[in-house]
């Protein structure tokens, strides 16, 4: 063994709501080029959007195959979301963190409850608006859903961000760049953390034939 050994990965659980660019933020941390860092890719029962592809966004599944990997317990979590199911299957999850990587999932608050109930080293980060009305634009400016989609989202967004209060992090998306610069430094700093490491304090002993 050598004198500092890091424990597995961390699983770092990024929410927040619907709009604020959660997707963006962990789409650029991964184009930075950290090392041992995956994001998780979700089951889900929705409908691709435009330009989503199977595998790669999400894996689109029916209603009864999305039952039965739970059933299977194949799900680490898993919540109706907006009235769709999402999940996080665990084989991948599991895989990269014994690996020593850390697992970005980018989760609804629901998932990130169940998450951290059973992993307690998992780190939770929100991402919240600069304001409301910013909120609103962001989701109106996507484009990508209907007018009933939007309403529901826009509904659901005071109970999103309420929840804010049991993370252990929370970044301001006020630009891209610097929400991710933040989120990076959370990162690093949670991989310097004592608690993960193993330290073999007696390779530290001077003996005398080193001299
Ligand atoms: P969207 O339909 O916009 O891609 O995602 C809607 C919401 O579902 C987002 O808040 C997103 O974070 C959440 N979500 C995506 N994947 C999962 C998952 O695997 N589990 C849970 N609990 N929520 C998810």
């Amino acid at each position: 063994m050598s004198c500092i050994d890091r424990k597995g990965g961390h699983l770092i659980v990024i929410s927040g709501p619907s709009g604020v660019g959660k997707g963006t933020v962990c789409r650029e941390l991964l184009s930075r080029d950290m090392k041992d860092i995956g994001l998780s890719v979700s089951a889900t029962t929705r409908k691709p959007r435009l330009g989503e592809t199977n595998g790669i966004n999400y894996f689109f599944k029916t209603i009864e195959e999305f039952e039965s990997m739970v059933r299977n317990g194949e799900m680490l979590e898993f919540a109706k979301v907006h009235g769709n199911y999402y999940g996080t299957p665990k084989s991948f999850v599991f895989d990269q963190m014994e690996a020593g990587k850390d697992v970005i999932l980018e989760i609804d608050i629901q998932g990130a409850t169940q998450v951290k109930q059973n992993y307690h080293e998992a780190v939770l980060l929100f991402i919240m608006p600069p304001t409301f009305e910013d909120l609103i634009k962001r989701i109106r400016n996507r484009g990508t859903e209907s007018e009933e989609d939007i309403r529901k989202r826009m509904l659901n967004a005071h109970a999103e961000i309420e929840a804010a209060d049991h993370y252990d992090y929370i970044v301001v998306n006020d630009n891209i760049f610097d929400a991710t610069d933040r989120v990076q430094a959370i990162i690093t700093s949670e991989r310097c953390r004592r608690d993960r490491y193993i330290l073999d304090f007696d390779s530290f002993t001077y003996k005398e034939e080193q001299k």
